[in-house]
């Protein structure tokens, strides 16, 4: 057999699997056969415009490089597509979030911090279901081309699986905000909001993500604990908003109580460092990003791909901080 060229055909086949689109509407109504299309997970009018120039915006780009595995770049890309999901067709993402994207933003109004979780959740599971989706593709592809034994209980096996596990977990998790979404118990889910002023746009999150290794204990894996952290930008300063279950409060505030308690612009540098731990749906303002000098630009890059990829490792280092 020519490796070589079944080689290029394997990683070729894996390329455009992690390029093509996952398609699925996640209307918690009832089920919706129409096509989804690119919604946004962060607000494209308002957020974006304070983030971008010239219609771009600086965002991770993940992929896979035949020669050397995984890679991590920041990169330019157009407002347009930056933080899109492909998670819901165009008439439920307008009638979902018509009351957080069409009335100005009230750090008061529960349904509006509601809404930005629930986004936050759905962009997730998005993110999960295709990774699913490609992972058990990908190892299918393996085993016709030879290079699995689908009869033996190998590191390629354990990972489809592990991957199909994670986003069924995450969807047990999603489906608890569809039932608050539902009975409109908005109460359910507990919002910490910060504003701080006189910070200018050079960030903005949407992002589910846990602490913990939910897939360690069944008891974690049925019942995922899981925080949202959105961060935006106003004209005058910056909101930094975690959610989470009201039922779960007592397992995650442990996690949080460092931020909690930080002083203002110290809740900037660890907020910074629990983006670059935790979350990979972000945007940087070209402005900032494009100041910075490359010696930051790496250790922020090294920061980010250790613990996206590897295993969590903190270190204190004040040039990972994410704001002005
Ligand atoms: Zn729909």
């Amino acid at each position: 057999m020519d490796w070589e060229k079944e080689d290029r055909k394997y990683f070729g086949d894996i390329f455009k699997q992690i390029n093509s689109k996952f398609h699925r509407c996640f209307w918690p109504k009832e089920s919706c056969s129409e096509e989804a299309i690119r919604a946004h997970s962060i607000q494209n009018s308002g957020v974006l415009d304070l983030i971008s120039e010239n219609n771009h915006v600086i965002m991770p780009q993940m992929g896979l490089d035949i020669e050397k595995g995984p890679f991590l770049k920041f990169e330019e890309i157009g407002r347009n597509k930056a933080t899109t999901f492909t998670g819901l067709c165009d008439k439920h993402d307008s009638e979902l979030f018509k009351p957080l994207d069409t009335v100005k933003f009230d750090p008061g109004n529960i349904e509006q911090l509601f809404l930005l979780s629930y986004r936050s959740v759905m962009r997730e599971l998005h993110a999960k279901m295709k990774a699913a989706v490609d992972i058990q593709s990908q190892y299918g592809r393996g085993v016709e081309l030879g290079r699995f034994n689908p009869e033996i209980v190998d590191q390629p096996m354990k990972m489809a699986t592990m991957v199909i596990a994670e986003a069924y977990s995450f969807y047990l998790y999603k489906f608890e905000y569809d039932k608050i979404y539902l009975s409109m118990n908005f109460k359910n889910i507990v919002h910490n909001v910060d504003y701080i002023e006189n910070i200018s746009p050079s960030i903005a999150v949407s992002s589910a993500f846990s602490f913990i290794d939910n897939m360690h204990y069944l008891e974690d894996r049925q019942n995922p604990k899981c925080v949202c952290l959105n961060i935006f930008p106003d004209k005058n300063g910056i909101f930094i908003i975690f959610s989470y279950r009201k039922d779960q409060e007592a397992k995650l505030l442990p996690y949080l109580e460092r931020f909690f308690q930080a002083e203002k612009f110290y809740k900037l540098y660890i907020v910074s460092k629990l983006v670059l731990m935790y979350c990979e749906n972000l945007v940087l303002s070209p402005k900032f990003y494009n100041n910075l000098s490359d010696e930051r630009k790496n250790l922020i890059k090294d920061f980010f791909m250790q613990n996206i990829w590897g295993e969590k490792k903190d270190s204190e280092n004040e040039a990972l901080c994410l704001f002005n």
